[in-house]
């Protein structure tokens, strides 16, 4: 097996496992972290971007999109990595419920790091500020020390693997129509923290999401009015949410008014105070120069064969993390595996030339299946369809975990390893659905408990 020597940009759970993976594969690993310590989006700070919005390009931005009460929204046992579950060991004294606050991932991924000595390879508080292709199919790779003035560091690898936590990095705000004259303050969920500075206002939350869903209840316990606007619903909606009187579903905001007041499509007339929109985010690689061959448009991150390898720039840049809608941590260990063994020799790419037309073949699915450019990550097979065309909702998330599995089983044979076990999905399928039962409570009360048992024989494996 061939050894190289790679650089790693980022040590959130992306860049922990591609660094442990390719070292596994005897590679030379160098890790670029631009923070002070492990964790990426799990490091929660209260400090937020200079420009809330986060539209300002020359903002003092934060890395992390965490709020204070953020506990995870997939159980513990499926979102670990596969050979070091996220289970308690020892006489661990932390949080240990089953949907854990976002200090227990931390301390698990930090953990993951020392225990598999991932730390040692990893440059913190060092941002690549720039890489470019140079002779030989090489990167160099210029970086900066946190604290050194202007000095940069360049220096060449073999290959370069991005793990720069992009899904989460560009907040993307909703177009509404009329807000440059609206008075009110608007900012998006990456900034957002904690509730109280919301005291008895009245905010409108633009976005259906987990955020969303977690935000508004995180608000209503301390401002006047919260307001859900999503773009998923019938332009008629009107409902005040269930077991609160102080929160509303609406469709979308239809404009902004220099008075204060947005009007929603539904007719309804609301003074706000702040709109907070939970509208995602737009891939970005501000450091990355590769002469237009990788672009991203409309947030197709492309052209990218299986969402990892540029066909033209195979092996020797790839990426880990792009898929959404994933179990994300085992998918980026499978990602990453996949990565190694390629640089190695031991794992055999198509040509170029086939990479370029599954790609092509790729997009002209999505397109027959009318799914936009934006969602060409999305791994779930059919909720683009739910929301087009109203399918039975249950019916859309059961499917909806099928593709990431089918993908996840795919790269597992092509790396000579067992795929996820179906718990895992089942797993997830059934914490949607028991999530559209009890919004409230279904961190706490669930009834998968037989899959609790699948997922505990297959981790003693690696836990005993
Ligand atoms: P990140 O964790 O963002 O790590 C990227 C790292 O790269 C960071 O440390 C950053 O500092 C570093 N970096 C970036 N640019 C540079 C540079 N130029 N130079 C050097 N370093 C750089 N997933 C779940 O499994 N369960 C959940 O419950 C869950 N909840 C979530 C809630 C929220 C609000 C968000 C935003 C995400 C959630 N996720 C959840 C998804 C989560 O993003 C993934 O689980 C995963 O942590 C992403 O890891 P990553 O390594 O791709 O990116």
């Amino acid at each position: 097996m061939i050894s190289r020597r790679v650089a790693v940009i980022g040590a959130g759970a992306a860049g922990l496992v591609a660094a442990r993976e390719l070292r596994r594969e005897g590679h030379v690993v160098v890790v670029f972290e631009k923070e002070d310590q492990v964790g990426g989006t799990w490091v929660y700070t209260q400090e937020v971007d200079s420009d809330q919005l986060g539209v300002d390009p020359s903002r003092v931005a934060v890395h992390s999109s965490l709020y204070s009460s953020l506990r995870t929204n997939l159980p513990r046992e499926a979102m670990g990595f596969r050979d070091y579950p996220f289970v308690t060991r020892g006489d661990w004294s932390g949080d240990l419920r089953r949907f854990p606050g976002h200090k227990e991932v931390l301390m698990y991924l930090k953990e993951f790091a020392r225990v598999f000595g991932v730390e040692e390879m990893v440059r913190f508080e060092v941002e690549v500020v720039k890489v470019c292709l140079v002779e030989n199919n090489k990167w160099k790779v210029r970086s900066k020390k946190r604290g050194d003035g202007d000095i940069i560091l360049e220096e060449v690898f073999d290959a370069l693997v991005v793990c720069n936590g992009a899904r989460h990095a560009q907040p993307h705000v909703a177009d509404i129509p009329g807000i440059d004259v609206w008075p009110g303050k608007q900012m998006h969920s990456h900034n957002y923290r904690i509730p109280e500075p919301f005291r008895d206002q009245v905010v409108i939350l633009v976005g259906n999401s987990f955020s969303a869903a977690d935000i508004s209840r995180d608000l209503a316990c301390q401002v006047k009015e919260v307001h859900v606007a999503s773009k998923f619903v019938a332009d008629v909606t009107y409902e005040k949410q269930p077991g609160y009187d102080n929160m509303w579903l609406h469709s979308m905001i239809e404009s902004a008014h220099e008075d204060g007041t947005m009007v929603f499509r539904n007719g309804r007339v609301v003074h706000a105070d702040v709109i907070l929109h939970c509208t995602g985010y737009k891939y970005d690689f501000p450091f990355l120069e590769t002469n237009g061959i990788i672009t991203v448009d409309d947030n197709r991150v492309g052209p990218l064969y299986k969402h990892v390898f540029p066909p033209a720039l195979a092996p020797w840049l790839s990426f880990v993390g792009i898929v959404w809608k994933v179990i994300p941590f085992p998918a980026f260990e499978l990602q990453s595996k996949w990565i190694a063994g390629v640089l190695s020799g031991r794992i055999m790419l198509p040509s170029q030339q086939e990479m370029m037309e599954d790609v092509k073949a790729f997009y002209s699915t999505l397109e027959a299946s009318g799914k936009p450019k934006r969602y060409t990550h999305n791994m779930s097979d059919s909720m683009w369809y739910f929301f087009a065309v109203c399918l039975l909702f249950l019916l859309s998330i059961s499917s909806s975990y099928v593709l990431q599995y089918e993908y996840n089983n795919w790269v597992a044979a092509l790396c000579g390893c067992p795929g996820y076990g179906e718990w895992r999905s089942q797993m997830v399928y059934a914490t949607v659905k028991n999530k559209s039962i009890r919004p409230e409570t279904y961190r706490d009360e669930w009834e998968d408990e037989h899959l609790i048992l699948e997922a505990q024989e297959e981790f003693i494996e690696y836990t005993s």
